[in-house]
């Protein structure tokens, strides 16, 4: 583009453009930010605003344009930030009536996604901003939310250290990402997340170990980056390096708000993987990805925002030390005990978004009424501190500050109810003197007025002389045309005559005009700087609001644990480090906030020598709940919380795996059952004795046979193990499956048990020891609806099949368990039991149902 031929103001943005190629520039004109070019097109269709041509040349060439009212800006940024776009802001810095030609343009800020709090899409949600640095052994991830000031570090070894960081990432569902080029393979990434982050590539400079360094000991004031375990931790340092330099990039700033730098090892964890957190719907539900529904939806009972974002970190984050989560249970236990809670929760309901407000007062951007709300929330800390007192908060948690004296700090200086732009009205009478008496001044403006008018009209005998004001003349006097019969007054001079009216101004009349308005001018000027003396007595806090956000956060999730245990009857469960899992009326803590008095409790116990359990039973009887109750128990017992349960005793987990067969699976496509078996092959290499295992239906996604002879193969693996198998349930159609306890004695199989009258099938969703019988799967389809002679016929072939009568191509019929065995033998040559034996001589169609009664008896007696 030749830009000689451009308009100076088009010359402007282009140079902005140029540095700035990626992001949508909001260009200032006057009352609006305008948009043009590609920026244009792409910013209108997000925000569906008209799209109209400019004249960019003063020629002929049109560029495409949009705009958007300047004082409405942040609802405009806030959703093309939502939609993944960055936004550059291009201010004029000279006032228009005082600039010779063009007027001075400048970049202001730079939003994105992940460093913007426009970008925020709710308070419980993380905005997280992720710094990649990768070598073949080693990896470190910095994962963070600069909008709180959160930050954390994972580190990875070993061969595929990249690998491991990728599957850790997309737990964290990342809006950026920073990293060197080449590193982050597109493709994979947003295969990997559903959706495709923004990427940042950079040179290696970007990612430089002893700037790191440096910056870590300037941000916390520490000589030495031990103390935050880093010490020559390489990878670690160039990782944070990265990240503080996008925000300094961004923010214009080094004065970055982070609130603390944890050293995550990912070891310290029970690990949930992507697949297993899907599966078990801990955030959003499987099918409609709604929150209503999910495991968070059912348990939150937190007050504020930074409590509700602490509960997602718990969730994901749930300890492996019995010392940490007892401490925790202890706690809820105290709370519960001490009958405080209604005073603590009544009084988190003042508190705020603390973390993000501060944050905000970091980076000098935070608005009066925010400050506000910081105000309200430091003022209850010194009742929180006293309600806690004697508890063991501190086992669990840093400590909560006493901000009082913050309290009174923004109490004397802020209005109670400001306005939303700083300058004017914010800060309270008595503050300084000098904003005092010009406030006056102005204030005196109205009867200095009255008293200038009055004077006037004794001067000139004019009754109905006027003293007015209008933005364009400033004030002036006005005296309607007949009462100019005898001239002009002296002194009077004419600034403009209407049809009916004269307006004039006299000397007088302008000192008081200048007064006012230097006395505005002043005004604005000291209560930015009175604003700004304020946020920089509040920055000294930072790391007593940090610390005290970071605490009052856990307080929160704790206490709705045992607000949540005293609604839903959670009991304590015991924590032990032996691999057991022993659970009495266990409950599903979403399921049963569903159905309510209907829910059926069921027990578990798997214990160090019976750690493989196969649930069997028709479809709708209840196993997939079953199986995810479990799990969701081993889960909230990790994470401190009580569970739905009489009694639990929990043996700590490692890792959690759930997998569902592909008919349940929606990643879609037709390699669906490939999928399976890549994470099954995920769950049978990573599985320890100390993990536990969630597999529903798995198998089912191929043919019945190959299905089949897949799950009693992945079973098998699991019980080979013998008391070092990892605890498993396993929830299965096929009933074959069931024998496999005569082979493994840490086998033992389940059957949900239905009843059936008529052909008519009542869930009892009672979870039994023993195999079920049959699968009724044509009652369940009656259930669904199908067409009544569809359900009999399928009755009269089942029928037919199990009469060994049917053959479905005419051939020689062949029964289906002997055809069965026919293809499947390698898998069962184990020694015919004798209770087999004795099935296979009997024909059931031929007894009597006494001598069925007295066979069962001889049955059990062979067992
Ligand atoms: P399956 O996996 O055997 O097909 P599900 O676990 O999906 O069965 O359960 C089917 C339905 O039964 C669920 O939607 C749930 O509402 C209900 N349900 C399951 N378990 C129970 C229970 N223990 N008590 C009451 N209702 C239950």
């Amino acid at each position: 583009m030749d830009k000689t031929k451009l308009t100076p103001a088009m010359r402007q943005f282009i140079e902005v453009k140029e540095k700035y190629p990626d992001h949508i520039v909001f260009f200032r004109m006057g009352d609006f930010y305008e948009m043009f070019f590609d920026d244009a097109i792409k910013a209108s269709s997000i925000l569906g605003i008209a799209l109209t041509k400019r004249n960019s040349k003063g020629g002929t060439n049109e560029a495409p344009m949009c705009g958007v009212p300047y004082h409405a800006y942040e609802s405009y940024a806030s959703k093309l930030l939502k939609a993944g776009e960055k936004v550059v802001i291009v201010e004029q810095v000279e006032d228009p009536k005082k600039a010779k030609g063009v007027v001075k343009r400048d970049v202001v800020a730079v939003l994105t996604p992940a460093t913007s709090h426009l970008g925020v899409d709710s308070d419980y949600k993380k905005n997280y901003l992720v710094s990649i640095y990768a070598t073949e052994k080693k990896s470190a991830m910095v994962v963070g939310d600069p909008t709180t000031g959160e930050l954390s570090i994972f580190r990875f070894s070993g061969k595929n250290s990249a690998d491991k960081l990728f599957e850790q990432l997309s737990l964290f569902q990342p809006k950026e990402i920073v990293s060197p080029f080449g590193i982050v393979e597109t493709g994979y990434l947003s295969k990997k997340l559903g959706y495709s982050p923004s990427l940042n590539e950079y040179d290696e400079s970007f990612f430089n170990e002893r700037e790191g360094e440096e910056k870590i000991k300037e941000l916390f004031n520490v000589s030495t980056v031990a103390g935050f375990g880093l010490k020559g931790k390489r990878e670690c340092l160039k990782a944070i390096d990265g990240y503080l330099n996008y925000l300094e990039e961004n923010y214009r700033t080094e004065n970055i708000p982070v609130k603390s730098i944890n050293l995550k090892e990912v070891s310290d964890y029970l690990i949930v993987d992507s697949t297993t957190g899907k599966n078990l719907e801990l955030f959003e539900t499987v099918f409609e990805r709604r929150r209503r529904g999910s495991f968070f939806w059912a348990i939150d009972r937190t007050k504020t925002p930074q409590g509700k974002r602490k509960l997602s970190d718990f969730i994901m984050f749930p300890l492996k030390s019995v010392e940490g989560i007892e401490a925790r249970l202890n706690f809820v236990e105290w709370l519960i005990e001490s009958g405080k809670i209604d005073d603590i929760d009544s009084l988190l309901s003042y508190v705020g978004d603390i973390e993000r407000i501060f944050s905000k007062v970091v980076l000098n951007s935070v608005k009066p009424q925010e400050l506000n709300i910081l105000k309200q929330s430091f003022a209850v800390t010194p009742h929180l501190i006293k309600l806690l007192e004697n508890s063991p908060f501190k086992s669990v948690s840093g400590e909560i500050s006493n901000l009082e004296d913050i309290y009174l700090l923004i109490d004397k200086t802020i209005a109670e109810e400001p306005p939303s732009v700083k300058g004017m009205n914010v800060i309270k009478n008595g503050v300084n003197p000098e904003l005092d008496s010009l406030r006056e001044i102005v204030s005196d403006v109205k009867s200095s007025l009255r008293r200038l008018e009055q004077q006037e009209r004794e001067k000139t005998g004019i009754q109905n002389l006027k003293v007015k004001y209008n933005k364009v003349f400033g004030y002036y006097i006005e005296i309607s045309k007949a009462n100019l019969k005898n001239g002009v007054p002296e002194g009077y001079e004419r600034k403009q005559t209407l049809v009916n009216a004269e307006r004039f101004i006299t000397k007088e009349l302008k000192e008081f005009e200048e007064k006012v308005l230097t006395a505005e001018e002043r005004i604005v000027e000291l209560e930015l700087e009175i604003y700004q003396q304020l946020l920089d007595r509040l920055k000294e806090y930072r790391r007593e609001i940090f610390e005290t956000a970071e605490s009052i956060a856990i307080l929160d999730v704790l206490l709705s644990f045992a607000k949540l245990a005293v609604e839903r009857d959670y009991r304590k469960p015991e924590i032990t480090e032996k691999s057991v899992l022993y659970i009495e009326q266990g409950r599903h803590p979403v399921v049963e906030v569903f159905e309510n008095e209907n829910f059926v409790p069921n027990d578990t116990n798997l214990t160090e020598e019976k750690r493989i359990a196969i649930i069997t039973g028709p479809n709708m009887g209840g196993k997939s709940t079953y199986l995810r109750q479990n799990a969701l128990i081993v889960l909230l017992a990790q994470m401190g919380s009580f569970v739905p349960a009489r009694k639990a005793v929990i043996g700590i987990a490692d890792r959690l795996f759930s997998r569902v067969g592909a008919g349940d699976n929606l990643t879609g496509g037709q390699s669906t059952f490939m999928v399976e078996m890549i994470e099954t092959a995920n769950i049978l290499n990573n599985a320890t004795e100390n993990s536990l295992i969630i597999l529903d239906e798995i198998g089912r996604g191929t043919a019945t046979f190959d299905g089949l002879s897949l799950a009693w193969a992945i079973t098998e693996f699991l019980a080979k193990k013998g008391q070092k198998a990892p605890r498993t349930f396993f929830a299965t159609h096929y009933h074959e499956l069931t024998d496999i306890d005569k082979l493994f004695s840490n086998v033992v199989n389940f059957n949900v048990v239905v009843k059936e009258w008529n052909n008519e099938l009542l869930f009892l969703r009672k979870v039994v020891p023993g195999a079920a019988d049959k699968s009724y799967g044509i009652q369940v389809a009656k259930l669904a609806g199908l067409p009544k002679e569809v359900i009999k016929r399928a009755f009269e072939v089942l029928e037919n099949i199990e009469k060994n009568e049917f053959s479905l191509d005419g051939k020689p019929k062949i029964a289906r368990k002997e055809a069965f065995e026919m293809k499947e033998r390698p898998l069962f040559m184990w020694e015919e039991h004798p209770v087999l034996e004795e099935l296979k001589s009997i024909n059931p169609d031929t007894l009597t149902p006494l001598e069925a009664l007295e066979i069962l008896y001889k049955l059990k007696k062979l067992l």
